[in-house]
């Protein structure tokens, strides 16, 4: 099994050492035929605005709407997460837009802008130690998405189906219990 991370821009080196951490491989994914030989695709954070351009220019997305398309799984966090959601509050135009949900961006406020917790994730024995870094939040969800966290009640943590999305950098620490989550669910579709 191996597990893709985008590489446009964003923390990639450290979502490829968490994913390795599981077990998995895990490759840098710099064009689109590399799509075809990975079963997960992780979309890191950075800026959602440069990630969303740098795929249109680089032809990702409709690629990366067929990937979805065949039920391979993806896994978003925090601006990967604005990149795969149907609705961006602010009436931006939505980037991959495979996911039900509404999201804000740089939603939490300033003094909060960015900080550490350890966040209990439905699904999970131990809490997560996420790391916020001007973070958007879930504002609403469609039926079909199953919430697997709140923090401070705004939703941070959010699945549907085949897709996983964090507000947070779950990469950015020791603790790479949500990659091994992410990896369980490539593991079951494969
Ligand atoms: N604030 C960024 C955006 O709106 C996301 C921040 C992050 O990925 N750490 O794209």
């Amino acid at each position: 099994m191996k597990i893709g991370v985008l590489a446009l821009q964003g923390a990639v080196a450290e979502h490829i050492r968490s994913v390795e951490k599981t077990g998995a491989a895990a490759i840098a994914i710099k064009h689109k035929e590399q799509l075809q030989e990975i079963d997960g695709l992780i979309i890191p954070g950075g800026e959602s605005t440069t990630i969303g351009k740098l795929m249109r220019r680089y032809d990702f997305i409709d690629a990366i709407r067929e990937f979805s398309a065949q039920g391979k799984a993806l896994f978003g966090t925090c601006a990967g997460l604005i990149v795969l959601a149907k609705h961006i509050e602010s009436g931006e135009e939505s980037h991959l837009g495979l996911m039900n949900i509404w999201v804000s961006r740089n939603a939490f406020g300033r003094q909060r802008e960015s900080f550490e917790t350890d966040l209990p994730v439905k699904g999970l024995d131990q809490p997560v130690r996420a790391v916020f870094i001007r973070a958007p939040l879930i504002t609403k969800v469609g039926q079909t998405v199953d919430v697997l966290s709140t923090y401070k009640d705004e939703i941070v943590t959010a699945r549907e189906g085949h897709i996983l999305v964090s507000s947070y950098h779950p990469e950015l620490t020791d603790d790479f219990s949500l990659h091994q989550y992410f990896v369980d669910m490539v593991q079951k579709k494969k």
